[in-house]
């Protein structure tokens, strides 16, 4: 069975594997300042899940430029991606001055954002597709889950429609849609992972994937402490993990089989913070499965 990884996608679309410029747009969050919620979802850091993001004081071509020179490119191409809090946070107008900019730029081939489907007006998916017209646009939505008791458990602050017609909004304006999902949310079971999975894959163009972690300084944390809960062994995680991939269209891309926690900040699963071992075995767990027909990850 194939399935299609990121590093094969950008080497078919753009002759390279292009690499991510981690940008900050400056913009807060809905599920943090009050409008739909506070304190946010259960597991996000001040960071706004954005740990490695370029610094905000700095202007965007700025950023860019200071981020350029930490990441590899063959032919100086890069994604500009906007990773932490919820970067259409904003008015129609204020996205397209803060992103036209940055499509127009010769070494930009992407232009990728992290959102949250409650943030995604019939005005800015007209912005967003007028960029996509020079650039393609790729929107990132943190669904975690369909399943509403979960969504509830981690204040993810939207229920499940918002999501469903947010991708089909872009979808239909031709933008690609990129859907989070995170294995071992607190008494989810094996099932419950595989639905979500089978649901975003029909809803989406790219699926992220990354195990539950707990970091310092997060809700789930204090949680994680009183032993109310257990995180995904290992095994358990690459198992779920196999099987999810399993139900996803051909056509999706995988962008992500891990999750990429701060390790100075990580608190659990340990096993986790060793990236290459466990891309290595989750590597392995696939041709043992007979999943992955001759691909490396
Ligand atoms: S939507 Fe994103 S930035 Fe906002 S609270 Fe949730 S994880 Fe944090």
């Amino acid at each position: 069975m194939y399935y299609n990884k990121l590093s094969d996608y950008l080497k078919k679309e753009y002759g390279e594997k292009l690499y991510k410029l981690l940008l900050t747009s400056g913009m807060t969050c809905p599920n943090r300042d009050g409008t739909c919620g506070t304190n946010g979802c259960i597991f996000c850091s001040e960071e706004g899940s954005g740990e490695f993001a370029a610094d905000s004081k700095l202007s965007i071509n700025e950023q860019i430029e200071f981020s350029k020179r930490t990441v590899p490119s063959v032919s100086g191409k890069y994604i500009a991606y906007f990773q932490s809090f919820t970067n259409t946070y904003a008015s129609a107008e204020r996205i397209k001055a803060l992103y036209y900019p940055v499509v127009c730029r010769d070494d930009i081939a992407v232009l990728s954002i992290a959102t949250r489907p409650d943030c995604l007006s019939d005005e800015t998916i007209s912005v967003l597709s007028e960029l996509n017209r020079i650039k393609p646009v790729w929107v990132e939505l943190g669904l975690q889950t369909i399943h509403e008791q979960s969504a509830q458990f981690i204040r993810r602050g939207y229920p499940l429609p918002v999501y469903e017609n947010a991708a089909k909004l872009l979808k239909n304006a031709g933008i690609k849609v990129i859907t989070h999902l995170i294995l071992g949310l607190p008494f989810e079971t094996k099932n419950d992972m595989l639905r979500s999975a089978e649901f975003a894959g029909r809803m989406s163009d790219g699926i992220k994937f990354h195990m539950l972690y707990i970091q310092k300084g997060t809700d789930i944390a204090k949680l994680y402490e009183k032993n109310t809960f257990r995180l995904l062994e290992k095994e358990e995680y690459i198992d779920i993990l196999c099987d999810c991939i399993r139900l996803l269209p051909a056509n999706v891309v995988i962008h992500r089989l891990t999750g990429d926690a701060d390790k100075s900040k990580l608190i659990a699963p340990m096993w986790s913070a060793d990236k290459i071992k466990l891309l290595k075995d989750i590597n392995n767990a696939f041709y043992d499965r007979d999943i992955c027909q001759g691909e490396h990850l």
